[in-house]
């Protein structure tokens, strides 16, 4: 077995390690690439502001204060959606994201430089004004920090507080399904939209939710399972 062989490195072997991680998020610099087609809204999905994420920089979980479009997985859940495993091989190469092009695994010093630079938003990406007063409605009710400030009432005021959560967690699932059903957009283009469904982001507040047959949730505290 070759010893730590990111210690001796000094240009890519293009191993796919880094892809089969994850994918990157998008700066402004890459806009072209959906104007030149490289990319479409299926590839990607919104980290809304607000929400837990890794910060790979420092190595920390982290409520991130801006928002970040990202590359989605594959659907196995391993590594960029743009990574053909098959062919160990990047399928948009040539025309990568700046992150990509940036990552070298033996010296952080560029990717922190591009990663600094200013992020692409769905405003950037999503011009449909219909969509945009979707989204912007969303975001109103969906808040993250409106959600914080319920979660920290519900010990204190119990059950009425748990009902204000279940009421913004149904609007999230209904507008998803909505969009879908009565615009015509792809699913996969609806966690671009919306961000990731609140059902999956509850957990950073320590919450779980369950469907019950008739469709409602049950909302429990993580330690309580
Ligand atoms: S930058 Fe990525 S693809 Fe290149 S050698 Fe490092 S882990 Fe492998
Ligand atoms: S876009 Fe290409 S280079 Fe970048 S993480 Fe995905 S597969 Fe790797």
């Amino acid at each position: 077995m070759e010893s730590k062989p990111e210690e001796k490195r000094t240009h890519c072997i293009r191993c796919g390690e880094c892809c089969l991680a994850t994918g990157p998020s998008l700066q402004k610099s890459d806009l072209p690439l959906f104007f030149n087609h490289v990319l479409d809204n299926t590839h990607l999905y919104t980290i809304r502001k607000g929400e837990l994420v890794r910060d790979n920089i420092n190595d920390a979980l982290k409520f991130t204060d801006q928002e970040i479009i990202k590359l989605g997985d594959q659907e196995t859940g391993k590594g960029c959606i743009l990574y053909d495993d098959g062919e160990k091989a990047c399928t948009i190469y040539e025309d990568r994201p700046s992150q990509c092009r940036a990552f070298a695994c033996w010296n952080s010093e560029e990717f922190k430089a591009v990663f600094a630079e200013p992020k692409a938003t769905r405003k950037d990406i999503i011009k449909d004004p219909s969509l945009l007063r979707l989204i912007s409605a969303h975001e109103k009710t969906c808040d993250y920090q409106v959600i914080s400030h319920y979660v920290k009432q519900i010990q204190q005021k119990g059950d009425s507080i748990i009902r204000e959560v279940l009421k913004i967690l149904q609007y999230d699932q209904d507008i998803r399904r909505l969009t879908h059903e009565k615009l015509g957009i792809d699913p996969r283009e609806i966690d671009l939209l919306y961000g990731r469904p609140l059902t999956e982001t509850i957990h950073m507040f320590g919450l779980t939710v369950k469907q019950e047959l008739d469709g409602s949730y049950l909302l429990t505290a993580e330690d309580a399972c």
